[in-house]
C-alpha cells in the first residue's frame, strides 16, 4: 500500500517550496487534495511527481507546480467566484474549490466533464459547479468572476472572457503559441489590464471559438 500522504508532503517539499511557492493556505491544501484520485490508477505510482500525467482522450493532468503556481498567482483569500476553463481531471478545480467561495469549470469533452463531476461530487465538494461547453466564451450567465483562470494554451486572452472579470479581478493563463506559451497574470483595474509575465510552459491547446480550431 503506497503512503500517499508521505507522497504529498514529499511533493510539496521537494517541488513548490523550492520553487518560490509560499501561500501557507495554498501549501496546506496541496499536501490534502488527493491527486492520485483524479488520474487511472494504472498511473499512481507517478501520481506525486514532477510531472503532467495522461487523463485520457488525449488531455492531461498538469504538472502539481503549474496548479501551484497559477492557483498562487490568482491571490484566493477564501470567498471569491471563480472560473475556470478547462476542467479535464478536476484536479485544479478542488484546489480551487477549497481556497475559493464558489467555483465555475467548463470542459468541451462531455467524458472528462461527467467523470470530473461524479468525483469531485463523491469527494464532498459542494461548491464546485462542472459545465460542458466551449469555455473559451466563458459563462456569461454567470459573471462577473472575481478570478478567472485558462488551464489549457490560449493565443490570446479572449475579450469575452475579459468582459466577464470583476473590477480588480484577476485572470491567469497560458498565452502564446500552441506548443509553448508563457504564463499571464492579468489584473483589472478601472478597465484597463495590467500584464505580468511568468514561468515558460507548455499546455494542451484551447480548442473553441476563441481558442484554436479543432
Ligand atoms: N485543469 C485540468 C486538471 O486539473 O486536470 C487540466 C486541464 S488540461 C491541461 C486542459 C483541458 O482543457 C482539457 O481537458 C481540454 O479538453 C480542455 N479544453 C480545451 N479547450 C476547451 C474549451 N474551449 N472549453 C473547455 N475546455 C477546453
Amino acid at each position: 500500500m503506497r503512503d500517499f500522504e508521505r507522497l504529498r508532503n514529499l511533493m510539496v517539499e521537494t517541488q513548490l517550496i523550492p520553487r518560490g511557492i509560499k501561500d501557507k493556505r495554498l501549501l496546506d491544501v496541496m499536501r490534502k487534495v488527493p491527486r492520485h484520485l483524479f488520474i487511472p490508477e494504472t498511473s499512481w505510482d507517478d501520481a506525486y511527481e514532477d510531472m503532467a500525467l495522461p487523463i485520457g482522450e488525449n488531455q492531461t493532468i498538469s504538472q502539481p507546480y503549474m496548479v501551484a503556481i497559477m492557483t498562487e498567482l490568482l491571490e484566493l483569500k477564501g470567498d471569491e467566484r471563480v472560473l475556470e476553463i478547462g476542467t479535464g481531471s478536476g484536479y485544479q478545480a478542488a484546489i480551487l474549490g477549497e481556497l475559493a467561495g464558489e467555483v465555475y469549470t467548463i470542459e468541451r469533452i462531455e467524458a472528462l466533464a461527467h467523470k470530473a463531476k461524479n468525483r469531485l461530487g463523491e469527494m464532498g465538494y459542494t461548491n464546485i459547479y462542472v459545465v460542458i461547453g466551449d469555455g473559451s466564451k466563458g459563462l456569461p450567465e454567470k459573471s462577473p468572476f472575481d478570478r478567472i483562470i485558462i488551464t489549457a494554451a490560449t493565443p490570446e486572452i479572449p475579450e469575452c472572457l475579459k468582459s466577464q472579470l470583476a473590477e480588480g479581478g484577476i485572470i491567469v493563463a497560458p498565452v502564446g503559441q500552441r506548443f509553448s506559451q508563457i504564463l499571464i497574470k492579468a489584473k483589472k483595474i478601472k478597465g484597463t489590464f495590467k500584464q505580468e509575465y511568468h514561468t515558460p510552459c507548455i499546455f494542451v491547446p484551447l480548442i473553441g471559438e476563441y481558442g484554436w480550431k479543432e
